[in-house]
């Protein structure tokens, strides 16, 4: 089966040819770097690491930019509040630089721990201010901007199609307007620059032609995006919650200023929910990964788990059903180590497993047909290579899996190599303190002929 793919823009599925040969550009909206991810937000990036996963398997080159937001996203959405880098700096004691350069590492250690594929290119907003402002420039010059006196303004009434991703009912949107429109013009009018404020020093703020202040959220996605993938690329993807709001804005800015819809295929991830309503990362009580971790689980059993369900429908979260995966995922570990070396990929399998991907990124039944494969007769040999193929992209490291009783750590492994050092240095004493130190670890050591034996004693 050919990739396809469903498009929020056209609301259906439809089949998925790269824009240029084989290149695939995909352009995903990353965090917001004032606190850590939660596992709702890392839900949304596993679905597009499964994303560009399947495109590889497909024979696609992938171009995969990600931002990292370190400046401009308010705490209302209606462009109100205050910026949550300030925020954060508040909560945490930290400048708004430290706090930004904390949480994008922590974040990428996320995405480690979850065996989700770095970026190729990574971009921060506040590295592209001048390709902000030029945006903005070029949006003044076409006519869509006006000033308040906080900022620069997007005329939203502009576009006669704004609002067409989400099908916004706009003239509803302003008849039940709860948001104080202050001097914005329009419901869904939104910044593109907002202004330092007059009694205050911001710690981000940066000389424009219309005063000193610091971009509006959308724009740095519409700016990043034109530089690194061109004004029309192939897939741009996010959380469902960026539908209405962020995207629809970013798909303004971009037809105002480049006469194109952005991308070709618009891509959402939909919410993971918690007993209590949605993750929220801005009232502080949310999940992470280390926290999943101090439980007991693996980062890859809640890869597992966001496996379970398609990427379209809302996931709930509950420790009995991460439970559940965790059970699932070492039967299969052990299975799989059962069957020993790997020998010929069974096609039929690997093409059933593939159809499923293809098929809309179809991953709970292409774990079913994963499933069928482990009970079937088919040889062990041949199970494990076709396993090993489809873990290209399910990603949960099948071949690094080994029984507690035979993983040895890497302080024991450099204790041993320390030893056989010694002992090749003709330094008896130094090799027998070394092996004493391996015993007290509860491992011992066979000298054979291959070199040192490591066992758990
Ligand atoms: P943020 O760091 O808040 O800008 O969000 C990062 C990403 O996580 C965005 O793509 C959001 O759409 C997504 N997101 C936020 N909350 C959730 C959730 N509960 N489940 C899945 N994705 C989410
Ligand atoms: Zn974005």
């Amino acid at each position: 089966m050919k990739l396809q793919l469903f498009d929020t823009f056209e609301r259906k599925v439809r089949p998925f040819e790269p824009l240029s040969n084989n290149h695939v550009g995909i352009y995903a909206c990353g965090p917001t770097v004032y606190n850590f991810a939660h596992i709702g937000n890392l839900r949304t990036y596993l679905f597009e690491d499964l994303l560009v996963r399947v495109l590889k398997a497909n024979g696609y080159d992938v171009n995969h930019v990600m931002n990292i937001t370190d400046v401009g996203h308010l705490t209302s959405d209606a462009d109100t509040g205050e910026d949550k880098m300030e925020l954060g700096t508040r909560r945490t004691g930290m400048t708004a630089w430290e706090l930004a350069s904390f949480y994008t590492e922590a974040f990428q250690r996320d995405m480690q721990r979850l065996n989700i594929l770095a970026p190729d290119q990574w971009c921060k907003a506040t590295d592209h201010i001048k390709e902000q402002i030029d945006f903005v420039s070029d949006l003044e010059q076409k006519g869509y901007t006006y000033r308040t006196s906080d900022g620069i303004y997007f005329d939203s009434r502009k576009l006669n199609n704004y609002g067409h991703l989400a099908r916004l009912d706009i003239d509803g949107l302003q008849a039940g307007a709860r948001v104080e429109l202050g001097e914005r013009r329009f419901v869904t009018d939104f910044a593109l620059w907002k202004f330092s404020p007059v009694d205050e020093e911001r710690q981000m703020e940066w000389d424009s032609p219309w005063g000193k202040g610091f971009p509006g959220w959308h724009i740095e996605c519409s700016a990043m995006s034109a530089r690194y993938l061109g004004d029309f690329f192939d897939i741009h993807c996010g959380g469902e919650d960026h539908i209405p709001i962020h995207h629809t804005n970013e798909i303004a800015q971009t037809q105002a200023s480049r006469g194109t819809q952005l991308a070709n295929f618009w891509m959402h991830g939909y919410f993971l929910k918690t007993d209590k309503e949605k993750m929220s990362k801005s009232t502080g009580d949310f999940l992470t990964l280390d926290v999943v971790e101090e439980k007991g689980f693996a980062p890859l059993d809640y890869r597992y788990f966001c496996f379970t369900a398609h990427y379209r429908s809302q996931l709930s979260f509950s420790w009995e059903s991460l439970a559940s995966a965790q059970t699932a995922l070492g039967r299969l570990y052990e299975a799989a180590w059962s069957w020993g070396e790997p020998g010929e990929i069974h096609e039929q399998f690997l093409q059933r497993f593939n159809d499923c991907l293809n098929d809309d990124l179809n991953v709970p039944r292409a774990l079913a047909v994963v499933w069928e494969l482990v009970k079937s007769g088919v040889p062990d040999d041949v199970k494990k290579a076709t396993l090993l193929a489809c873990d290209e992209v399910l990603g949960l490291d099948i071949s690094d899996w080994q029984p507690v009783e035979l993983r040895i750590p890497d302080e024991v492994r450099l204790l041993v190599e320390g030893r056989e050092q010694a002992r090749a240095e003709k330094n008896w004493q130094k090799a027998d303190e070394l092996r004493d130190q391996v015993i007290k670890l509860g491992f011992s050591i066979e000298d054979t002929r291959e070199g040192a034996k490591i066992s758990r004693s």
